[in-house]
């Protein structure tokens, strides 16, 4: 008997009728001799809904008490899920994330994952039962409720996949699988049959929203295959793997666009020993995570800019940390440039080709885009751009890496 594990994403439990075809399918599993377990998010635009709730309530909401709401969410849909299973005759149980011990750290909004008590969901599934848990949250040791970062079912589902040895975690949504970008955007971009781990989490981290990053860390480090696929067809769709046929021959394989940065910049900071230890401690102890981090030395060498790109929506805390810094350290002050993208090309073929960024940089000044901030890594080549230039460097790189075309 194998264990089959299927993620519902928002759109998939969006409404009666979805839940019920949801339900069908886990039936399905069920039926073909499985133990199955079911990870669902909160119904449609249920986190949105409660996220600008809190907006009207709170300019900067306390972070557990997001999360005490957002949760509620997915609470939802398991238990209309389980009714959903119960009412077409077969049993059903559902779990929020601390009822099967998804324990994780204390970082509010953004917490890690740190272990399951895979046991409490065997229990039921030894007994006939299809298991439905709450994607998207946990509980800290201490039990306070907590929630792993917008689109973290799927970290949820992957996580629940490894504690429970399964070799596969479908991820059912409203695409039919990874494409080379975002489709809504780009309407040429090509599914993608096979993708490696390394480059899925690329892609994931740099604005892929159609996986949560974390879940494909899980999947490489459990060696859990991702089946990233349609809620409404049958149709195979992305495969997650370790590796994949002729990955170095691909100089790139998809390009991402990132929206909603800042940067924020600190202004004359004295040129000495410790200034970045100092500004980056505090702002890790504000729970800020920060991108791209660039420091220009001045007046010949006695002061310096030290500025880096964050989330629009963790701009505001940050300039408060950084006006603090700049009072104590006498930095001359802090300024924050809203607005920025950032798109990226990716692709493990980078590791052993040359000219992805020359042509990269070319194709972006042809298109008269300026380019604020270049960072690279092994395989992948990310330029901040301004907000309202994202969406056509993002239609231009596609095209010019002829990523429409099957590789
Ligand atoms: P779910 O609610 O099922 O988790 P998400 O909205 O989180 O669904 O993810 C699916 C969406 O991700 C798609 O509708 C698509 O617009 C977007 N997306 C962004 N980048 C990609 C990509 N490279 N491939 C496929 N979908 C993408
Ligand atoms: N409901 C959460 C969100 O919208 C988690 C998820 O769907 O994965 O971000
Ligand atoms: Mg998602």
């Amino acid at each position: 008997m194998g264990i089959v594990v299927q993620k519902f994403g928002g759109t998939s439990v969006a409404n009666a009728e979805k839940i019920n075809r949801a339900a069908r399918r886990a039936i399905r599993a069920y039926q073909a001799g499985n133990q199955v377990v079911m990870i669902v998010s909160a119904m449609g635009k249920t986190t949105d809904k409660l996220v600008a709730l809190a907006a009207e309530i709170h300019q900067r909401p306390p972070r557990r008490e997001m999360d005490v709401l957002l949760s509620t969410g997915e609470q939802v849909t398991i238990s209309l899920m389980a009714m959903a299973i119960d009412a077409m005759g077969y049993q059903a149980i559902s779990f929020t994330g601390g009822q099967i011990g998804m324990i994780t750290d204390d970082h509010h909004t953004q917490a890690r994952i740190q272990k399951i008590d895979a046991d409490r969901i065997r229990k039921d599934l030894d007994a006939g039962r299809i298991a439905i848990v709450a994607g998207f949250q946990g509980v800290t040791e201490e039990g306070m409720i907590t929630t792993l970062g917008r689109g973290g079912s799927d970290t949820t589902a992957v996580a629940v996949a490894a504690a429970l040895g399964a070799k596969e975690c479908e991820i059912y949504t409203d695409v039919d699988g990874v494409y080379t970008t975002d489709p809504r955007i780009v309407p040429e971009a090509r599914k993608i049959d096979e993708i490696s781990y390394d480059e899925m989490l690329e892609l994931a981290s740099l604005g892929a929203g159609v996986m949560h990053s974390r879940s494909i860390e899980f999947g490489k480090k459990y060696d859990v295959r991702i089946h990233v696929r349609s809620s409404l067809t049958d149709s195979p769709g992305t495969m997650i793997v370790a590796e994949t046929k002729g990955m170095e021959d691909i100089l790139v394989r998809g390009v991402t666009l990132k929206k909603d940065l800042a940067r924020v910049v600190l202004m004359g900071v004295p040129n000495k020993p410790g200034m970045a230890a100092k500004i980056f401690s505090q702002i890790a102890e504000h729970k800020i995570v920060v991108d791209d981090i660039i420091q220009n030395v001045l007046d010949g060498g006695h002061t310096a800019n030290i500025s880096f790109t964050t989330t629009a929506s963790d701009a505001t805390e940050a300039k408060l940390v950084c006006e603090a810094i700049a009072k104590e350290l006498a930095c001359r002050g802090v300024e924050v440039n809203g607005n920025l993208s950032k798109v990226s090309v990716v692709g493990v073929g980078m590791r052993t080709h040359t000219g992805v960024a020359s042509k990269m940089f070319s194709a972006l000044s042809k298109g008269q885009i300026n380019i604020q901030n270049i960072s690279t890594s092994e395989i992948v080549i990310s330029c901040v751009v301004s907000e309202e230039d994202g969406e056509r460097a993002l239609k231009l790189l596609h095209e010019t890496f002829e990523l429409h075309k099957a590789p």
